[in-house]
This record gives C-alpha cells, sequence and structure tokens, in this order.
C-alpha cells in the first residue's frame, strides 16, 4: 500500500469523520502504510512501536502469517452469506471456541458486528427476559460511575452519565440508574462499606430493573481503574439476591488482557450475560459476541415474541469468524498468560519511574495494561507528536496515558515505549 498523497490527505481532513473529531479544527493524521508484528509503518518511512495494539485488539500483532491466511483462505470460499436461513462452519466453530472458552454456563451465543452492538443485544436480552417472565416492569439498567459500554444510544444510557462523553444525549437517552464505582483497588483489602450503596440500589429498584452492567474488573475508557474482584464476586451475589441478570462487558477486558482469559475470572465468578468483541479477531476486522446462559435463551424464546429480536445484515461475517477462530486458536496455542506477565512486569518496571514526578497522580499495572495518571488534562495536539518523535505511538486520553500492548511485545520494544511514556510525562512536568 502506497500512503496518502499531500492531495489526499487535504481531502481527508475535508471530509472525513475520525473518531470524536472536528470538521472545523481537524486533529493532524499519520498516514499509516503498513504494519508488522508491533510495529506501524508511517508513509515517511518512520517507524513506530505501537502501545495502543489498535484500541486493545491487536493482540497477536500485525500482519500475523496465520492470521493472514486464515483471510485468504475463506475469502476464496466466501466472504458473506446472509445468517439467516443459512449458516457456516466458520460460525460454527467460532461459537464452539467460545462456549468452551467462557465460563461453564454460557452456552448460547449471538455473533454481533461491534462492541457496541453487542451491548445493545445484551441490554434487549435482558429486557427481553424479564417481558417473557411476565415482568415487564423490569426494564431498566443499574450500571456502575465511570463506566464505558460504547456510542450507541442503549450503550450510551449505561456509560457514565457524566465522564462518558454522552452528557450532551442525556435528555434523549434511556434514563438508567447509576451506582458509584467501586473504590477498593485491584490489591486492595476489601471494605464492605464500598459496596453498601449498591446493593440499596438493587433493594430499592428490584421491581425496575433487568439487570447490572458493568466492566469487571478493570474500567476501561472511563478512567483506567482496576478495582477489587471482590466487589465484583458481592455485586454477583446481590444481582442472585435481588433478582437481577448481571451483564458483564469484557469487550475490553477479554482473552488473557487483565492476565486471566476473562476478567470475571479474577473472582471466580460467572455473569448472565457476557459481552465480547475488541481482541476477538485478533484485530483484523469488526467482530463481537453477546452469550448468555441456557435459562435466558430458553426463557426469550417461550416468551410472546417467541424469537430474540435482533439480526443485523452482517451477522456471523464468514471472513470475520474465520479469522477470529484462527485467534483464538494462536491463543489457545501460545502460553499467553507466561506473555501477559511478561509484558506485565515490563510494564511496571518501565513505568514506575513516572510515580516520582510532581504531575503525575498515579502509576498502575494489571495485565497487559499499564497506566499514567496526571493530575491534569493532556494537550493531545500537543502530546501525539511527541510520541511519534520518540519512535512509539501512544494516544493519551484526558488525564491518561496508558498502553496496551500486543502479547508478542519484546522486552527491548516495552522498554522503548515505556521509557518513552515517561520521557514525554517528564516533559510536560
Ligand atoms: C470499546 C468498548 C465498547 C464498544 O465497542 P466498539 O467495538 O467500539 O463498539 C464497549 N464496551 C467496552 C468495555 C469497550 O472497551
Amino acid at each position: 500500500m502506497k500512503g496518502p498523497s499531500s492531495e489526499q490527505l487535504a481531502f481527508d481532513s475535508q471530509h472525513i469523520w475520525h473518531p470524536y473529531s472536528s470538521m472545523i479544527n481537524p486533529p493532524a493524521m499519520f498516514p499509516v502504510e503498513s504494519a508488522a508484528g508491533v510495529r506501524l509503518r508511517l508513509s515517511d518511512g518512520r517507524e513506530l512501536i505501537d502501545g495502543m495494539a489498535s484500541w486493545w485488539s491487536a493482540v497477536h500483532g500485525y500482519n500475523h502469517p496465520r492470521l493472514n491466511a486464515a483471510a485468504k483462505a475463506q475469502i476464496d470460499d466466501v466472504s458473506h452469506v446472509m445468517f439467516g436461513g443459512l449458516t457456516h462452519t466458520p460460525a460454527i466453530e467460532l461459537a464452539r471456541m467460545l462456549v468452551d472458552m467462557t465460563p461453564a454456563p454460557l452456552e448460547r451465543v449471538f455473533i454481533a458486528d461491534s462492541g457496541s452492538v453487542s451491548v445493545e443485544v445484551a441490554l434487549k436480552m435482558a429486557i427481553q427476559y424479564w417481558h417473557a417472565k411476565g415482568k415487564p416492569g423490569k426494564h431498566r439498567m443499574l450500571s456502575i460511575r465511570n463506566g464505558y459500554h460504547g456510542d450507541t444510544f442503549g450503550a450510551m444510557s449505561v456509560c457514565d452519565p457524566v465522564n462518558g462523553m454522552h452528557e450532551l444525549f442525556s435528555g434523549v437517552l434511556a434514563q438508567q440508574l447509576f451506582a458509584p464505582r467501586p473504590e477498593t483497588s485491584f490489591d486492595s483489602t476489601f471494605n464492605p462499606e464500598d459496596i453498601a450503596e449498591l446493593e440499596q440500589m438493587l433493594a430499592q429498584h428490584q421491581d425496575q430493573l433487568a439487570a447490572l452492567i458493568l466492566e469487571p474488573v478493570v474500567q476501561g475508557a472511563g478512567g483506567m481503574r482496576f478495582y477489587s474482584p471482590e466487589w465484583l464476586r458481592q455485586a454477583r451475589e446481590l444481582c442472585d439476591r435481588y433478582e437481577v441478570l448481571l451483564i458483564a462487558d469484557e469487550i475490553a477486558t477479554g482473552f488473557g488482557r487483565s492476565g486471566e482469559l476473562f476478567a470475571c475470572n479474577h473472582a471466580g465468578i460467572s455473569p448472565d450475560i457476557l459481552c465480547l468483541g475488541k481482541a476477538l479477531t485478533g484485530g483484523y476486522m469488526t467482530l463481537a459476541a453477546t452469550l448468555a446462559t441456557a435459562d435466558i435463551a430458553q426463557t426469550i424464546s417461550s416468551g410472546g415474541a417467541g424469537c430474540f429480536m435482533h439480526g443485523p445484515t452482517f451477522m456471523g461475517n464468514p471472513l470475520a469468524c474465520a479469522v477470529a477462530l484462527e485467534s483464538l486458536k494462536l491463543l489457545q496455542e501460545m502460553d499467553w498468560q507466561t506473555e501477559v506477565q511478561r509484558v506485565e512486569s515490563g510494564l511496571k518496571k518501565g513505568l514506575e519511574p513516572a510515580r516520582e514526578l510532581a504531575s503525575v497522580e498515579d502509576v498502575r499495572v494489571l495485565g497487559a495494561i499499564g497506566v499514567i495518571e496526571r493530575k491534569e488534562p493532556v494537550n493531545l495536539a500537543e502530546v501525539q507528536p511527541m510520541f511519534v518523535e520518540r519512535g512509539v505511538w501512544v494516544r493519551p486520553f484526558g488525564k491518561l496515558i496508558y498502553v496496551m500492548p500486543a502479547y508478542i511485545m519484546t522486552a527491548e520494544d516495552l522498554a522503548t515505549l515505556t521509557h518513552a511514556m515517561v520521557d514525554v510525562v517528564r516533559a510536560l512536568d
């Protein structure tokens, strides 16, 4: 692939929306020509060590021979067919793999097209479940402050109402309930007071509540916070006690990122509904999945509608399923837990020096996730080129300078990456 000409870049800035971008003051773009392993190659020839894995997704690195081969083989069979009335081996084997990998009671799979859609599907499942049980009043969601679940309307309604990037839409979103975020951090001793308000809300609103939706253990885009697995374990118990379903959004944490295959495993719990996405195809293309228990699937199917009311055009896309299947096989064949632990120690060692900087509030690492939290937000337009100059790709968000590299990143590249992060924060100090 040739990099874009200056005319093409001008077209980009005038005509194309990028994520959360302005068309009046479009941000500068760095054109990518190719990528391999953990390196992005810009069209001016520079190579960057990628700390973002394309937002949690490219866990095996770019241009992986096995994933390339899986995609090419599937293209020669069929790229896409409708999933209504038709089925195919890639979807069947992917679903089988997901049922095997996830906690035991999750055994019915809805293959969705993106993370946000898998959240919409999960919310609809929870509502349809209670409807089928003759309790249509149980249709609201309880969520946790600082959560992030996606950019579509249902997903936006359960994101943090203030920090969730969607405050502007508050008047048109479904009005959900929000419990305080867990304050006990991952390694700290659990304080029972920390979950008292969640319990009160469940007790008070159980007749209206379909589900509690949360990101287990790691709150991602809402603050990159790591909280106590004991909090999660007790939240699971409370959901059972007050007859509210538990939806775990593991779109960011799924497939090993937090050091366990799924973040729910830190607490030894399983949700009633599980959302997966991001790393599912190893970052090759968009695909997500919503898994549910047999009881939920049975109940929904025995309700008035007689079926689950959702079915997007590109549902179960064979090309994406084939690559996802190969990506999960790769994960199973590698010793991912050792690799993630190795990345974790590299991040801990490399980021530690940031702790003593005056502008730094906190440094934290869990699995293959490393975070420097500053006291003040960074100016993205100012800092983005500073990372590129240092040969790395890091995209800060608010006060957070964070990375979630591919599991294959070498110790040397991790050292370069973390050194650049500390160096940039020091330059801003
Ligand atoms: C990224 C993310 C989503 C949304 O997924 P998209 O594929 O961007 O729609 C939802 N929940 C969590 C926890 C995420 O990290």
